[in-house]
C-alpha cells in the first residue's frame, strides 16, 4: 500500500513537472518537421522554383498551413506579398573596346570579359566611356574611407578591385582585416557605383579575394537572370574583366602601376583617371512575371506593433539537368529544411502562451536567384523596419545529429549573438564564428537583406561538433553533401535515413531565441564598427 501510494505521488511529481515545463517554453515537434519537409521535398512539388506549377503547389501548401495552425494573414487579408521579377536575358557584343590615344585593344567576350545590365531596356551601352580607377570601390563612413570622392562619375565607368582593403593587407585593423566586410562583395561594388552616378563598372577578378575561379563568373553571369523591379539607381553595364585583361588595361593607362593594390589599399587614396576609354553593348530579351512570398503573423498582446520576423527561402530549382537520371531538384536541405521549420516553429508559438510582441513567418521567394524575395521585401516592406526588434533566418539545417556548437555566420556584428549565446549554453552547447569569414557568408542569405535595412539578424546553426559525431566526422559528411548533394537532383528527403533530431535541436534554440525576444522590451544593437549600425540609427 505504502509503495503504491509513493508511487501515485512519484506519477503526479513527475506529470507535474511536465506540465510546468510544457507552459514554460513550447516544444519544436520533430513530427511535425519531418511531415513538412517530406511533403515539400517530395516529387509533387517539382522542386519549388519561381514561376512554375512547382511554385503554385507550395505557396498554396504554406498558406494552408498557416491558417491551418489559425496564423493571421501578413498582408491586409491575404497571406501573400506579389514579387515582381523580370527575367533579362542579355547578349553582349563579342568584343569591349578599349582605347586610349596612342593604342586600342579589344578584350574577347567570356575570355576576357562578361558584361550585364539589371536594366529593364532592350539595349543598354558604354559608349567611349572614359575609365577611371576607384580602388576597391568603397565609401565606408565608419573606417573614414572613399574610394569616389572628388570626381563627377556622369558618363565615366569605374574600375575596381574584388575585396576589401582588409583582405591579404596583414593587417587585422584595416577593415577587418581578411574578414570580408559587405564592401568587399560584388553586389556591394555594383550598388555603389550606381549610388555615384557612374555608367558603368568594370571589377578586375582575383581567384584568392574573390574566393571562385574566373570559370565561375564565365557560367554565372551569362544567359538569363531573374531581378526585381527596383527604384534604386542602376547601372548601364555590370562588368567582370579577368586578372589578365586588367594588366593589359593598366600597361596601356597613363599610371603604369604594377602594384595596384598596394595603391588601393592607401588610406589616401584617391581615384585615379586612366586615360583610356571603353566601348561594348547588350541587347536585352525582356520577359515580366510575378512571384510570392508567404507572410503570417501571431499577434503580439501589448507591443503588437513590434515584430520578430522570422525567414525561410521556399524555392529551389525546380526542374533541371537530370544526374544519374534524376531531373528534380528536390532541396530537401535547400531549404524545405528552413521551410519546414518556419512551420514547426509557427506551431510551438501557437502552443506557448500570448507574446508581448508580434511573431512574423516569412516564406520568402527568389532566394537561389540573388535573395530577390528577400531584397523585394526590404524595399516594401510590411511591418516598420524601425520596429522590427530582429530577423531570425533559417536556410539549409543539414546538422547529422544534435550537435554540441552553434556556428554564428557574421559573428561580431550584433548583440544577436549574446542571445545565440545564452540560449546555446542552456542546451549544454558553445558558439563559435564562421570559420570562413572571408568568404562572406554572412551575405549570401536572406537575413542580409534585413541587416541592409538596419534590422538586426542572427544567422546559425550547429555544423562543427556532433554530441555523437567527432569533428572530423561532421567534416566528412559536410563535404559529403557540398560534393554530392548541394544543389543537385540528389538532396532529397528520405523517412528512413534522414537523422532530424539535430535539425530540431537548431530550431528549438532558434525559436527560444525568438520568444525571449517576443516578451521583452529591448531592442538588440549592432556593435560598434558594423557596416549596419548606421542603418539602424
Ligand atoms: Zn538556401
Amino acid at each position: 500500500m505504502k509503495n503504491y501510494i509513493a508511487f501515485l505521488l512519484f506519477i503526479v511529481f513527475i506529470s507535474c513537472t511536465t506540465e510546468t515545463k510544457k507552459s514554460e517554453i513550447a516544444e519544436v515537434n520533430q513530427t511535425t518537421l519531418a511531415k513538412h519537409i517530406e511533403r515539400l521535398a517530395s516529387d509533387e512539388f517539382l522542386g519549388r522554383k519561381p514561376f512554375t506549377e512547382g511554385e503554385v503547389k507550395t505557396v498554396n501548401y504554406l498558406e494552408n498551413e498557416f491558417k491551418k495552425l489559425e496564423l493571421s494573414p501578413g498582408n491586409g487579408s491575404s497571406f501573400f506579398q506579389e514579387v515582381p521579377m523580370v527575367e533579362i536575358t542579355g547578349t553582349p557584343t563579342e568584343k569591349m573596346i578599349i582605347s586610349g590615344k596612342d593604342d586600342s585593344f579589344n578584350l574577347d567576350l567570356l575570355k576576357d570579359f562578361v558584361a550585364t545590365t539589371n536594366k529593364q531596356v532592350s539595349e543598354v551601352s558604354l559608349d567611349n566611356s572614359e575609365l577611371v580607377f576607384a580602388g576597391y570601390g568603397v565609401v565606408a563612413p565608419e573606417y573614414e574611407w572613399n574610394d569616389y570622392e572628388g570626381v563627377d562619375w556622369k558618363g565615366k565607368t569605374a574600375v575596381v578591385l574584388i575585396n576589401d582593403p582588409g583582405f591579404n593587407s596583414g593587417d587585422s585593423t584595416l577593415f577587418k582585416g581578411n574578414e570580408m566586410t559587405y564592401y568587399g562583395r560584388w553586389t556591394y561594388k555594383f550598388e555603389e557605383a550606381a549610388r555615384q552616378g557612374a555608367d558603368g563598372l568594370i571589377i578586375i577578378h582575383d581567384t584568392e579575394p574573390a574566393s571562385y575561379g574566373w570559370n565561375v563568373i564565365e557560367s554565372g553571369w551569362t544567359g538569363s537572370r531573374l531581378v526585381i523591379t527596383s527604384d534604386l539607381p542602376l547601372l548601364n553595364v555590370e562588368s567582370w574583366i579577368s586578372g589578365e585583361s586588367a594588366k593589359k588595361i593598366f600597361n596601356a593607362s597613363s599610371i603604369k602601376v604594377q602594384d595596384y593594390k598596394a595603391l588601393a589599399r592607401n588610406k589616401n587614396f584617391k581615384p585615379i583617371p586612366l586615360e583610356l576609354n571603353t566601348s561594348v553593348a547588350i541587347k536585352n530579351n525582356i520577359k515580366k512575371d510575378v512571384s510570392k512570398n508567404v507572410i503570417a503573423v501571431v499577434p503580439g498582446t501589448d507591443r503588437k506593433d513590434e515584430y520578430i520576423i522570422y525567414s525561410a527561402h521556399w524555392d529551389h530549382f525546380g526542374i533541371g539537368k537530370a544526374i544519374n537520371g534524376d531531373s528534380i531538384y528536390n532541396g530537401a536541405i535547400d531549404n524545405a529544411s528552413g521551410t519546414a521549420g518556419l512551420l514547426a516553429i509557427a506551431e510551438a508559438f501557437k502552443k506557448s502562451n500570448n507574446t508581448k510582441r508580434s511573431v512574423v513567418f516569412m516564406a520568402l521567394t527568389g532566394e537561389e536567384q540573388g535573395l530577390l524575395g528577400s531584397a523585394y521585401y526590404a524595399e516594401n516592406p510590411l511591418f516598420n523596419p524601425k520596429k522590427t526588434v530582429a530577423n531570425i533566418n533559417i536556410d539549409a539545417l543539414a546538422s547529422p545529429g544534435e550537435m554540441k556548437d552553434l556556428t554564428i555566420t557574421g559573428y561580431g556584428q550584433s548583440e544577436m549573438d549574446e542571445y545565440a549565446k545564452e540560449a546555446a549554453l542552456k542546451q549544454n552547447r558553445y558558439i563559435i564564428p564562421d570559420p570562413d569569414p572571408e568568404k562572406g557568408y554572412f551575405f549570401r542569405s536572406d537575413h542580409f537583406n534585413f541587416a541592409k535595412i538596419g534590422i538586426p539578424a542572427l544567422y546559425a546553426s550547429g555544423s562543427y561538433e556532433g554530441f555523437e559525431h567527432s569533428i572530423d566526422e561532421i567534416k566528412e559528411l559536410k563535404n559529403n553533401y557540398l560534393i554530392n548533394k548541394y544543389h543537385q537532383p540528389s538532396d532529397e528527403y528520405n523517412s528512413e535515413t534522414t537523422e532530424l533530431s539535430g535539425v530540431r535541436l537548431d530550431l528549438q534554440l532558434l525559436f527560444n531565441v525568438g520568444l525571449k525576444l517576443a516578451n521583452e522590451d529591448y531592442f538588440p544593437k549592432w556593435n560598434e564598427g558594423s557596416e549596419f549600425k548606421a542603418a539602424r540609427e
